[in-house]
């Protein structure tokens, strides 16, 4: 097989959608927007010994790729619509990529997106998805939109992909339950794309939680100019973490868990509960957005010192 059987058998079978002028198959595909509608463009990259193990299976990785990607989407409340894929391949090997693909168009199927092209090439396993949605023009949850007397509020469960990690590590012994469920949170994320849609008109600022839940808020409270205050307590996690005594780093420091993390007026309250509900996703109120710059996390009302707030690549 080469890079081409690659496109033309694995690649170019999917149906299209209405805005799809043109998809895999020339130098360029073609999106037509539609009228009153921004579009969202983002890209997230995956790198083997970086990312993944070398021993990831090819259908964790097509998750784990779209869903990371899919995540950012929800993050700014748009709906997913395109990708491109750009991998790097060791070798084209059929029974990996039948996985690979097999995974790749279920995800996109169940998201609805349509995969328009990307580019093919040999080296160290390395894949990036650019994905493009859209939203109405002007209405984006936004890292810059917190608002003063704003509540906090996270989905999901925070810590759990970081407690796997750290058992893959051999830095902790989970029981074979516990752990078999937060390695399932890190290679499997669940990107919250129902509930970005669901909050778009209600909440204020968003993001996702890629690198630790306190840097991740810091970064909203940041680009807002303002502060937060967040109850440690509040903070949802799997309970049996908690006896474990890194459980406080897994839970602020800990990244991969992309689950949403977002800002709405108190006054809107029972609407994001409804918005919870009607997409299906757990949602927590965790905290408010002060004055006073910077993110500060108490648990009996004393507050919590880290040294390691959450995940940057270039940390020395
Ligand atoms: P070019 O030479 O212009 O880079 P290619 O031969 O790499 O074009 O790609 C041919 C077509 O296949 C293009 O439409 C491209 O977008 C698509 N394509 C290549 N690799 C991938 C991939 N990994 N995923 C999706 N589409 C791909
Ligand atoms: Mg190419």
């Amino acid at each position: 097989m080469n890079e081409f059987d690659f496109i033309n058998r694995y690649l170019k079978q999917q149906t299209q959608d209405a805005q799809v002028v043109l998809g895999i198959g020339d130098d360029a595909a073609i999106v037509r927007p539609q009228a009153g509608m921004d579009l969202h463009l983002s890209s997230d990259m995956l790198l083997e010994n970086r990312h993944f193990f070398a021993n990831t299976a090819a259908a964790d990785l097509a998750h784990k790729v779209m869903a990371v990607n899919l995540s950012d989407m929800a993050a700014m409340g748009a709906t997913p619509k395109w990708a491109l894929l750009s991998v790097a391949l060791p070798k084209l090997d059929e029974a990996w990529l039948n996985d690979f693909c097999e995974h790749l168009f279920a995800i996109a199927k169940e998201y609805r997106v349509c995969l328009i092209g990307g580019d093919t090439t040999k080296g160290n396993l390395t894949f990036n998805v650019t994905i493009i949605g859209q939203a109405p023009s002007g209405q984006a949850l936004r890292r810059d939109a917190a608002q003063l007397g704003d509540d906090v509020w996270v989905s999901g469960q925070i810590g759990l992909a970081a407690a796997a990690l750290n058992h893959h590590w051999n830095h902790v012994r989970l029981p074979e339950a516990v752990f078999l469920q937060c390695e399932q949170k890190r290679l499997r994320p669940t990107p919250r794309v129902a509930l970005g849609e669901a909050i778009l008109s209600l909440a204020h600022a968003a993001q996702d939680v890629s690198d630790g839940l306190w840097q991740d808020l810091a970064h909203i409270a940041k680009a807002s100019d303002v502060g937060m205050n967040v109850d440690f307590a509040l903070i949802p996690t799997l309970s049996e973490l908690k006896a474990h005594s890194e459980h406080r780093e897994w839970v602020l420091s800990g990244g991969d868990d992309y689950e949403l993390i977002f800002t709405a007026p108190k006054s809107a309250r029972e609407a994001i509960i409804k918005a919870g509900l009607t997409s299906k996703t757990s949602i927590t109120r965790i905290g408010e957005v002060v004055k006073e710059a910077g993110v500060r996390v108490f648990e009996n009302q004393v507050a919590i010192e880290l040294e390691q707030k959450g995940f940057d690549h270039f940390h020395e």
